[in-house]
């Protein structure tokens, strides 16, 4: 007899079977269809020995002291700041927009303070900051927008970005100083060993019995449990009972090429060109020494595995159907990306799945996890 059925051994479900066996005491059968752990963050070695992330690029961040150092019980850590290069008239220059990317792009000399002139010179007025449009057009005018972002986001998502909520571009700052780097987290590190390690050393515990391989619901009739913890996909729990929730995918293709590097920065975005968004060179991210490197190109798929949600006012209604029906189901509890559709990061679900933790074992929120000693 199991405590806990966990589905789904992402960051969701393999944050709570180690909190809830190292922690709780509780025995804990965690599954996953696919033939390994880490969910959508797992990395493996491929045919030549360079470490790739399976599913995309997955680069950690985090402004949480709690989440980073739960994290560290199980792994060390490499310091990695992560910068990304777009593809804009026929130029490589950094986004997030900054000082250097509009200097370059209209071979000007602008100082910080006389881009905060240009970009309010363009800039847009809006009553109501509502769309992914908006976001940017009220920050930096319509070219800069058309040039980054419109074309990005129509790839990405098969949706203009009027038809998106403003937090997907709002993800992405603008800036009129010099700072490249994508994320500005107080804590921006890689897992020394790669993803897959730090979830394996989560998960070596004697309450945990792992099922790969295996849908739940082949299981879960036969094998006995008190409560269920879901990380998938929410609509497909309940067999889709309202439709189906709109879920974008990707098509990841990876080449390994005959050379130490391949690009000029980890990541290179085409907002403009080809039918990929970007392309990673993971030797970048993992700091791997390495004579040959690999690369991912994404093509972004309404069908395949549910990658992301998608954030508008349509999706977030149906969602809430769904969301009722769950809060209406005793004993199953639904976490993560997937099945709260929320388009969050690796470290907000890590959050996410401590909290609910909290919730199950009735501990007040300081006595997740035990501290480090210092
Ligand atoms: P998942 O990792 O999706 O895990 C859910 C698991 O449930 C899956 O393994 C699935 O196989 C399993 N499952 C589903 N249904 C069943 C079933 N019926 N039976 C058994 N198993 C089932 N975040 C960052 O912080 N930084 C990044 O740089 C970053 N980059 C990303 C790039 C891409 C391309 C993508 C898609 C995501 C990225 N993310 C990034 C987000 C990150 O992947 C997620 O926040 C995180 O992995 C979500 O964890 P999860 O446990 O909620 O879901
Ligand atoms: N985006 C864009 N141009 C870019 C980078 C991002 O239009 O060069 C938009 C696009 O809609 C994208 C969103 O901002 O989906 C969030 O970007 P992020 O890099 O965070 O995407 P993720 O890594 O989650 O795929």
């Amino acid at each position: 007899m199991f405590d806990y059925l966990i589905v789904g051994a992402g960051f969701a479900g393999s944050v709570l079977a180690e909190r809830l066996a190292r922690g709780s005491d509780k025995r804990v059968l965690l599954v996953d269809k696919r033939p390994h752990v880490g969910g959508n963050a797992y990395d493996h070695h491929d045919d030549d020995g360079i470490l790739i992330h399976r599913y995309g690029p997955h680069i950690f961040h985090t402004n949480s002291r709690e989440v980073f150092d739960y994290l560290s019980q199980f792994t060390a850590w490499r310091p990695y700041q992560h910068r990304v290069l777009a593809s804009v008239d026929g130029q490589l220059v950094p986004i997030p927009i900054n000082l250097d990317t509009v200097n370059r792009l209209y071979n000007l000399r602008l100082t910080s303070f006389e881009l905060e002139a240009f970009f309010a010179e363009r800039a847009e007025k809006k009553e109501r900051v509502r769309t992914s449009e908006d976001v940017i057009v009220s920050k930096v005018g319509r070219e800069l927008y058309e040039k980054f972002f419109q074309g990005y986001t129509r790839k990405q998502w098969g949706l203009d970005p009027s038809e998106l909520d403003a937090s997907v571009t709002a993800r992405i700052p603008v800036r009129t100083n010099r700072d490249d780097r994508y994320f500005t987290d107080t804590y921006q590190v890689m897992p020394l060993h790669g993803y897959t390690r730090m979830f394996e050393r989560m998960l070596a515990h004697p309450n945990i019995k792992i099922m790969l391989g295996t849908d739940f619901r082949e299981i879960e009739g036969a094998i006995p449990h008190d409560q269920v913890i879901y990380t998938g996909p929410i609509d497909t729990y309940f067999d889709y009972k309202y439709g189906k929730l709109p879920y974008r995918s990707l098509e990841f293709q990876f080449e390994t090429k005959s050379a130490r590097v391949w690009q000029p920065a980890p990541v290179v975005n085409y907002p403009n060109e080809h039918a990929y968004t970007r392309v990673t060179e993971f030797k970048y991210l993992t700091g791997q020494e390495h004579e040959k490197t690999s690369i991912v190109y994404e093509f972004p798929r309404a069908d395949g595995d549910p990658y992301y949600p998608i954030p508008r006012p349509e999706n977030a209604e149906l969602y809430r159907k769904y969301e009722a029906l769950a809060a209406a189901t005793p004993n199953v509890h639904f976490v993560g990306r997937l099945a709260t559709y929320r388009y969050y990061n690796m470290d907000q679900v890590v959050a996410q799945a401590l909290t609910l933790y909290t919730k199950l074992a009735g501990l007040p929120r300081q006595k997740v996890f035990p501290r480090k000693a210092a």
